[in-house]
């Protein structure tokens, strides 16, 4: 399942400023209210849609990672980040309304601000990416052990419909209210109801598969994006794809840290990447043409006649893109004269004789930059 671009959603422009988001929000959620549209499963749709939509782009972290990675750096390829219910859209975003819109009570009985939501914990996950997945970005399915809604009572916790009734300490506001008398006067202090633990409902008869709590220990395949550029250690948050909450409250988040796979040719640095390629004596003389390896396959490249040994041949955009999607790094061949060990007697006899030739004598090109960038590397 695709999803729309969020920004489509709330029908506002990419520079959109945050007010305009809010006010773009405010207005998709009051035309898509539940209040205004029973038991109508599309205007529901719609409602999370925007409230996901707006989730991401009112927090500014969440939408620049949105606006650098797309749906896959604040939700995953597949969706299902987000909101599990209703519920969770009121608890978190039931400001907008501002109160004066009338919609305070959803589901009657009047929202209480005390009430609280059963939150999920977030889970970390590895994800090992070879050079060429990194290079350009995968699609990964996860398969991640963790708390899931148990689907015996959905996650409600009861068993059957009328299994739980609302709570008589606090009426269902989840909180109990204490009023005392101080030195400074009567102080009214509140806190979480102690007959449900704040959740303003108990359950009669609890759920059997999973003993009252909504979830259960079970597996999940998630499919992951993971954008091009990426690194060892950086890490991405897929929302509402971690543990979920008890009687279900909101998810927690799926934390994805990158691990990055030896190649076994290739070494990394930074964008670029460096390949030591070693040639013979002849070839640097004579000059070839020579295969290196890249992150997308072999290439042929050619040797200059005369080259020497720690020159450095840059194969321009043969590196990796860079995360933001900017650039993208190159391939450095750093090329090395292999000096031979071993020689037959009749070798060292044509050695010593091109030896007494002019042209074997050393004469280093002051000009020649890949000396001094050799030299350089050295004490870097
Ligand atoms: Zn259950
Ligand atoms: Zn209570």
């Amino acid at each position: 399942m695709s999803k729309r671009d969020y920004y489509e959603v709330l029908g506002v422009s990419k520079n959109a400023t945050a007010d305009e988001i809010k006010k773009a929000y405010r207005k998709k959620a009051i035309q898509y209210h539940p209040d205004k549209n029973p038991d109508n499963a599309e205007a529901e749709e719609m409602f999370k849609e925007a409230a996901q939509a707006y989730e991401v782009l009112s927090n500014s972290d969440k939408r620049a990672r949105y606006d650098q990675y797309g749906h896959a750096g604040v939700g995953g390829a597949s969706g299902g980040g987000g909101f599990g219910n209703m519920e969770d859209i009121f608890s978190q975003f039931g400001d907008i309304f501002g109160g004066h819109f009338g919609f305070g009570g959803f589901g009657g009985g009047g929202r209480s601000r005390g009430r609280q939501v059963n939150k999920g914990s977030n889970l970390r996950i590895k994800v090992k990416l070879s050079l060429q997945e990194i290079a350009k970005g995968a699609d990964k399915k996860l398969k991640v052990v963790k708390y899931i809604e148990c689907d015996a009572c959905s996650g409600s916790g009861a068993e059957g419909n009328h299994a739980h009734h609302t709570c008589d300490t606090c009426r269902g506001t989840g909180q109990v209210t204490r009023v005392q008398n101080t030195i400074l006067g009567a102080m009214q202090t509140s806190s979480p109801c102690p007959t449900c633990g704040g959740e303003g409902k108990v359950i009669t008869h609890k759920c059997k598969k999973c003993s009252g709590e909504g979830i259960v220990r079970g597996e999940d395949i998630i499919e992951v994006r993971i954008p091009a550029g990426v690194a060892e250690g950086m890490q991405m948050s897929v929302s509402g794809q971690g543990n979920a909450a008890r009687r279900g409250g909101i998810n927690g988040d799926l934390l994805v840290v990158i691990q990055e796979e030896e190649h076994p040719e290739l070494v990394r640095d930074g964008n670029d990447l460096i390949y030591s390629l070693y040639i013979s004596f002849s070839q640097a003389a004579i000059g070839d043409q020579v295969e290196v390896p890249t992150v997308d396959g072999r290439v042929k490249i050619r040797i200059e006649p005369g080259t020497q040994p720690g020159k450095i041949l840059r194969l321009r955009g043969k590196g990796i893109p860079d995360v933001n999607g900017y650039s993208t790094g190159d391939l450095l061949v750093n090329i090395n004269v292999w000096v031979p060990k071993k020689l037959s007697k009749e070798e060292k006899k044509m050695l010593e004789k091109l030896n007494e030739g002019e042209n074997f004598k050393p004469s280093p090109d002051k000009n020649d930059k890949s000396v001094f960038e050799r030299m350089r590397s050295f004490f870097e």
